[in-house]
This record gives structure tokens, C-alpha cells and sequence, in this order.
């Protein structure tokens, strides 16, 4: 049913389905992912990724009844897209029995991401993504701190991982794939834990699996999908991929075996809370506080 191109395999179906599982268990045992009694929020955002994640954490978390699932969906406020996206989330925690929290970016900021792309028509110079990716993981800590978590799990897998570390090169700060990391443990009182079960799985794994356990997800992408430079990368990376298999996972074991160096040259600040939210950040200002205020959805803190 699938050649696995990397390590030459031919695998059946059920024998796919228990690779992946055995990758995912292996990389929660080797990076000390998860403890058996963490309340672990997953993020499922209604897509292939989140919610196989979701499946398999549900049948790991089965065996440690100390341990506790929540789901987090958050709703950018992405018009004809998220409504479906949201609701594809919901059948499945329903489905499983587990604990949902839906947070809308329009009740954590007064604007959904819709309201902040036209805005940013006006001025805010960066992509749809740039804002949504740093709102969305800002969603993600409240709402899961707020839950009484222990870790907060989501499913980047390895394409993810991969880009991000290009993308890291390309907006020339590479000293931050030293955060591209499966595990980020938490600097500040007001940070979960985050780990990244499914980070060493190719995203057409993720997807394979997802069709062959039958979970539904949403298929369509985010109309927004195609104005970032992580789609460009990504098509990049698929490219070589296709003509020289395994190339993502080998980026990847480089960029690891360079970490530890890149960790000894950055200098480690500590984190502090955020002027006008509260939240965790290096500056006086995080960043989605900063961005809300050049869009001029939030006031600038008033100086005494
Ligand atoms: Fe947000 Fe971009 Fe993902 Fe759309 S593609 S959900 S805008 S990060
Ligand atoms: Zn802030």
C-alpha cells in the first residue's frame, strides 16, 4: 500500500498505521514529551494534522489514566474557511468524548484575522500568516494556562519543522532555529510547555494516516495559504524532496546536530510580561500586542 522511499520499506496498511503510532510513542518516550499525569491541551485546529494528533494522543493517553486530554480550536476569523474547519474539530472531540475550548480571535482581540488582512491593507506590511501565526500561538498559551495544562501539544510534523528553519534563514535570524525545537520548555510561570509529537512524521504520512483511519478533516487549504513564503518554501523543499527522498528529514538532523552551538551563541534573555497584556515576552511590548497596535486595534500603552 505505501513504499516509504527514505528507508526503502513496502508496507501494508495496518502496518503503516503502526509505524506511525510506534514513531509518535518513540518520540514522546525519547524527548520526555509527556509525564503520566499532565492535563495535555492539544491544539486541533480541524485539519489532517491536529486531528490525527488528537486520535493518537487519545489511544496513548488511554493507558495513563492519570492523564487528562482538552482540546483547544482557535477561530482566526477566516471567512468561507475556519467556519467548516471548526466544525470538522468539534465532531471529532465530540466523537472521542474530549473536552473542547473554542476561542475566536475576535473575543482574545477585538478583530478577526479578516478584519486585521484588510487593515493591514493599509499599512501593516506583513503577510496574513505573520499575523496569524503569532496571535494564534498567543491564543494557544492563554487558553491552555487558563485550562490548567501541564504541556500544550500541537502537530507541527516534519515539513513544518523543516520550513520553519529555512524560513528562520531566509528572514536572516538563523539564530532561532535553535528554538526549532520538539520540545520547548517553558522560561516564564505564564508559558506551557509545548512539545511536538508528530515532528519527525513527513506531512504526506500524516495525511496518509488520517485518510486510512478514516478520521475526518478539512482538505481544503486557507485561502490566505498561498501570499506566504512558507508556501514557496514548502514547494521548494517538495521538489528536492521528490528528487532526492529522505532530504527533509537529513535538514533537519543537521539542523539538530548544530543546536547546541547555536544555543551557546545566543544570548538567553529573560523573558518578562508584556505591557499591555501581561503576557511573556523579551520586550517591553510582545509582538502580537505590537502588531495589533500599528494596526491600531489596540491603544499604545499611555506613557506616566
Ligand atoms: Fe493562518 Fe496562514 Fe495558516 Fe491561513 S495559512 S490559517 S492565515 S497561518
Ligand atoms: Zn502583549
Amino acid at each position: 500500500m505505501y513504499h516509504r522511499r527514505v528507508s526503502g520499506e513496502r508496507l501494508c496498511a495496518g502496518c503503516f498505521l503502526d509505524s506511525i503510532e510506534d514513531q509518535v510513542r518513540g518520540n514522546i518516550t525519547k524527548y520526555s514529551m509527556l509525564r503520566p499525569n499532565d492535563r495535555i491541551a492539544v491544539a486541533v485546529s480541524g485539519g489532517k494534522d491536529s486531528v490525527s494528533l488528537l486520535h493518537m494522543l487519545y489511544r496513548i493517553e488511554k493507558c495513563f489514566p492519570k492523564s487528562e486530554l482538552v482540546a483547544i480550536t482557535v477561530d482566526e476569523g477566516i471567512s468561507g474557511y475556519r467556519e467548516e474547519a471548526v466544525g470538522i474539530a468539534q465532531e471529532n472531540c465530540r466523537k472521542l468524548g474530549v473536552r473542547q475550548i473554542i476561542v475566536s480571535f475576535d473575543e482574545l482581540y477585538g478583530q478577526d484575522l479578516d478584519g486585521i488582512v484588510k487593515r493591514s491593507g493599509a499599512g501593516g506590511g506583513f503577510t496574513p500568516c505573520a499575523y496569524c501565526g503569532v496571535l494564534r500561538r498567543k491564543a494557544l498559551n492563554i487558553v491552555a494556562r487558563a485550562a490548567g495544562a501541564t504541556k500544550l501539544a500541537t502537530a507541527h510534523n516534519l515539513d513544518d519543522e523543516v520550513q520553519t528553519m529555512f524560513l528562520n534563514v531566509l528572514h536572516g535570524d538563523p539564530w532561532r532555529i535553535a528554538r526549532v525545537e520538539p520540545v520547548l520548555l517553558s522560561e516564564h510561570s505564564k508559558l506551557v510547555p509545548r512539545v511536538k509529537p508528530l515532528f519527525s512524521i513527513p506531512e504526506i504520512e500524516t495525511a496518509l494516516y488520517a485518510y486510512l483511519t478514516e478520521i475526518r478533516f478539512q482538505s481544503v487549504s486557507c485561502p490566505y495559504v498561498s501570499e506566504s513564503l512558507r508556501n514557496d518554501v514548502r514547494m521548494v523543499l517538495n521538489g528536492l524532496e521528490e528528487k532526492y527522498p529522505g532530504m527533509k528529514l537529513t535538514v533537519l538532523r543537521s539542523f539538530e546536530k548544530i543546536r547546541p552551538a547555536l544555543k551557546e551563541r545566543t544570548e538567553k534573555v529573560p523573558l518578562r510580561e508584556c505591557e499591555i497584556c501581561g503576557e511573556p515576552t523579551v520586550g517591553s511590548v510582545c509582538r502580537p500586542c505590537k502588531s495589533l497596535v500599528d494596526l491600531g486595534v489596540v491603544k499604545p500603552k499611555q506613557q506616566d
